[in-house]
């Protein structure tokens, strides 16, 4: 072939490649703007109190969230986390749940034309076909209900509608996943205890679905015992590819899909990636005495982590994986129990590091246009973005028959 045949064919070639990515990318943004985008897992709440933010402001470059960068991200349903840590207990973590749930209704009720609270699946369709923002909420650590199965009520009342049954602490009636891990715990027999049963039922009963992030082995299978109601894992990702305490192993990846449960997977980088956590540690070693000086001043790791992300950027851009590897989780769910389990629970503003591109919620289309690109039919695509969910959230909603 002569050198101007063999350039013409290349063009050809590259002006096909372009126009193909080009589509692919109108496709993608259609899908994913046609879609229920659900994320179960935003902590944005607990990043206002620490950082004194506020959503309805803009926030870029400061925080994952705000409610504009929201709607550009296409984010339909916003599932909230309310949070405080295992530090709190009787007397204060009930009350610091409350304010939380207190500053999402105050956020709702300053824009009552883009943001709506809803209740039920039936209010959830309605506020999406109006091109509101669904807002829901989830507590994060069944220890902030006291040992008090009433607490449960209230919290159901203010539009709680998941509870993750541990955080990384255990509470008297389950043991978490870290410390089931470590062998911590301070409870015999550990896992879910007849209160924590009971626990399991009222949620079933009231219509708040069990979330099985952050439980220990032991807990999850005693739920998977005891739940009359399809589970929720808010946000989890996958052990075989990132083994961590806190992922899910593929027996439990089964038994959710069993069960009609989802996974909504998490994007923080050391949930998702094995070389984190070694490329972190090689980090942490070369600034030693940097971290020392600073937890020296009582600064917790996670604040000095944060510290360290922005004064190493650099370093700190180069531990992010590429958005690839998070599609390699939400395949290997797919691979191993099909489409209909699969879900995102990005945990924003929860995280200091999500993979490449993913800088915030105004990123959700990019997952869209890697589904897209992995070949996944428009079909599965809107269930993963939201459907997986909302068939979770209808089988669990009583929300007449609780009132
Ligand atoms: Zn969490």
């Amino acid at each position: 072939m002569n050198d101007n045949l063999k350039i013409m064919r290349y063009s050809l070639i590259f002006f096909l490649l372009i126009i193909h990515s080009y589509s692919r990318a109108q496709t993608a943004e259609k899908i994913h703007f046609n879609s229920i985008l659900v994320d179960t897992h935003n902590d944005f709440l607990s990043k206002a109190i620490e950082d004194h933010v506020v959503f309805d402001t803009n926030l870029k470059g400061i925080t994952h969230s705000d409610l504009t960068r929201m709607q550009e991200g296409g984010v339909k349903v916003q599932m909230f986390s309310i949070f405080c840590d295992g530090g709190y207990g009787k007397g204060s973590a009930f009350r610091l749940a409350s304010q939380e749930l207190d500053s999402l209704d105050a956020i709702v009720a300053r824009n009552p034309k883009t943001m709506q609270m809803v209740y039920s699946y039936n209010q959830l369709m309605d506020a999406v076909n109006h091109k509101m923002l669904a807002c829901m909420s989830g507590v994060e650590g069944g220890h902030m209900i006291e040992d008090n199965l009433d607490y449960l009520d209230s919290f159901y009342r203010r539009g709680v509608r998941y509870m993750t049954l541990t955080w990384n602490n255990s509470n008297s009636w389950a043991t978490s996943a870290m410390e089931e891990s470590h062998h911590s715990f301070k409870v015999t027999p550990y896992g879910l205890n007849d209160f924590g049963k009971q626990v399991v039922k009222k949620m079933n009963q009231l219509g708040i679905m069990i979330d099985v992030s952050h439980i220990g082995e032991k807990t999850f299978w005693d739920v998977m015992a005891t739940t009359g109601k399809p589970v929720l894992a808010s946000h989890s990702s996958v052990y075989a590819i990132c083994p961590v305490f806190r992922n899910l192993k593929d027996d439990q990846i089964k038994a959710i899909a069993k069960n009609g449960g989802v996974i909504q997977i998490n994007f923080y980088t050391g949930f998702l990636d094995s070389n984190y956590i070694p490329n972190l540690d090689s980090f942490l070693k070369v600034h030693k005495i940097e971290y020392d000086s600073l937890a020296a001043l009582k600064k917790t790791e996670y604040a000095i982590l944060k510290y360290f992300s922005k004064k190493y950027q650099q370093d700190f851009e180069n531990m992010r994986p590429p958005i690839s590897l998070l599609m390699d989780h939400i395949d290997y769910i797919v691979k191993l129990v099909g489409t209909d389990y699969v879900g995102l629970g990005s945990d924003f503003d929860g995280i200091d590091s999500a993979p490449k591109g993913l800088d915030g919620v105004q990123d959700f289309p990019k997952i869209t246009n890697e589904l897209v690109k992995r070949g996944y039919s428009e079909k599965d695509i809107k269930k993963i973005l939201g459907g997986n969910f909302l068939r979770v959230f209808k089988a669990n909603d009583n929300y007449r028959a609780a009132r």
